[in-house]
């Protein structure tokens, strides 16, 4: 297995160093040369198996030789076993047809732990064989930050940079960047919204110099390992609910679009998936672009859905590279325009999406009064982003297809918005409890690459 850039010019590379890499040296984002298939028989086999048994079979055809089948499997048990849930992604019903697929038991309670503890596993494991020890920087809205340092803090081969919002991210979601105490562990609050942090988290990417010097190694979506993860709970779910046997639909709130294109690839490997829908919040720049609009940047407007206030979408350079036929060369030219603004999708590759995702938005007003008719229509508390997906899945919903809503996190992690919605203040499980007296630790830094170069060869000691 062969992993091929968005924009055509890197060289190929294997599942480990794809992993290892993050970005592609040409800018572009790794993606599967072919992508495998499963068949109606291997599908079958899943229902009734556990998380970790379904994991093995559609991820083992990604990684190639990077793992022995045992090795693997390990890696697996050890990802999972820090969930707070036997099934990992349980899913429940919330109205005839509609199901909620819970992926917020992992140990910082989003949706991320599911890829972030499997690849902590596997960098360590590689890197531990090679001898290595590498940098990794991250850039976060608040949930990736904290699922990375989680699946990171206290490793011997690897230290771990976050670059957050100052300001913008929910509470619980900054202590559980500032309260580890291991020493590779490093919170670094930007003078800045996220798209500036995932901007300067591509800067130093691009400096090669910089990113040879410190053996930099990204963790954001832009990681193939991170997509692939994310595929395993489409196949979990859809199986459970009759698949192959029966088609599913899903709606995943989206931000980076690593989520939702990880049910792409579920959907390209056999699993018999309807529609793919994506949920936007007031932020809607993918819902625009999929009616018609062209993709042009604006202004972030901060929402009770912050894991999801973005206007460049990393991830959506993937379905982009796909809907122009693999073409790296309009996806580079793409990419060019879109520094300067914004791009317009040619006919046939609008198309091409149209055919492939459907989309909806949620304003804050909805998404409040969703949470709060939930909780009175099912008992469901739900945390922001999950309501922006399942008023959008409301409106889209068949009644011959069963449709999964994707609940992306807790509703503890964002409490603010969700007593607001229903004067329920939601209770951190208590495996962290004390998460609000534990002390803080974490340097602000201003919005560029040169005061965040400095800052982080300081800490290496280099
Ligand atoms: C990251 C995140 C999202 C968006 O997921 P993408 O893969 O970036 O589209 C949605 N909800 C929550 C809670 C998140 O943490």
């Amino acid at each position: 297995m062969r992993y091929i850039s968005t924009r055509g010019t890197a060289p190929a590379l294997n599942f480990e160093d794809t992993m290892l890499t993050g970005l592609a040296r040409d800018g572009g984002l790794y993606v599967p040369e072919e992508i495998p298939t499963l068949s109606a028989d291997q599908i079958a086999a899943m229902s009734g198996q556990s998380y970790e048994d379904v994991a093995f079979t559609v991820m083992r055809p990604f990684i190639g030789d990077t793992f022995t089948d045992a090795e693997f499997r390990e890696l697996i048990a050890a990802a999972y076993a820090t969930f707070g849930h036997d099934a990992r992604a349980p899913l429940v019903q919330l109205a005839p047809n509609h199901f909620l697929l819970e992926l917020f038991h992992g140990p910082t309670l989003a949706f991320k732990d599911f890829a972030m503890q499997i690849i902590g596993q596997m960098f360590q494991k590689a890197l531990g064989r090679k001898g290595e020890r590498v940098t990794i920087v991250g850039a976060t809205s608040g949930d990736t930050g904290s699922a990375a340092i989680e699946a990171f803090r206290g490793l011997d081969n690897v230290d771990v940079f976050i670059l957050y919002p100052h300001g913008r991210v929910s509470e619980v979601q900054r202590r559980q960047m500032t309260t580890p105490t291991e020493s590779n562990v490093h919170a670094l609050a930007v003078y800045g919204d996220f798209d500036d942090c995932q901007a300067r988290l591509k800067d130093m990417f691009n400096d090669f110099e910089f990113r040879d010097s410190v053996k930099l190694a990204g963790v954001n979506s832009i990681n193939w390992g991170r997509v692939l993860a994310q595929v395993v709970y489409y196949f979990s779910a859809a199986t459970s609910l009759g698949a192959p046997g029966r088609e599913v639909s899903f709606t995943v709130p989206t931000g980076n679009f690593g989520d939702i294109f990880a049910g792409y690839i579920a959907k390209r490997m056999g699993l018999p998936i309807k529609d793919l829908v994506i949920a936007t919040n007031q932020n809607d720049i993918l819902d625009r672009c999929l009616k018609g609009q062209g993709y042009h940047k604006g202004t972030v407007h901060p929402s009770i859905s912050p894991s999801m206030d973005i206007q460049v979408s990393s991830n959506f350079e993937r379905a982009l590279f796909d809907a122009y036929d693999r073409d790296g060369k309009a996806v580079a030219q793409l990419m060019n325009e879109l520094s300067q603004g914004g791009f317009d999708v040619s006919q046939g590759a609008m198309q091409a999406l149209q055919d492939t995702y459907k989309s909806g938005r949620a304003s804050e007003e909805e998404t409040s009064a969703m949470i709060t008719q939930a909780l009175k229509h099912t008992g469901e508390l739900l945390c922001p982003h999950s309501a922006v997906g399942v008023k959008v899945a409301d409106e889209q919903r068949e009644e011959a297809t069963p449709m999964i809503t994707l609940a992306t996190a807790h509703p503890a992690k964002f409490p603010d918005a969700v007593e607001a919605a229903t004067g329920v203040r939601p209770d951190l499980p208590p495996r962290m409890a004390d998460l609000f007296d534990r002390p803080e630790r974490l340097t602000r830094v201003t919005n560029d690459l040169e005061a965040l170069k400095a800052h982080i060869n300081k800490a290496l000691g280099a």
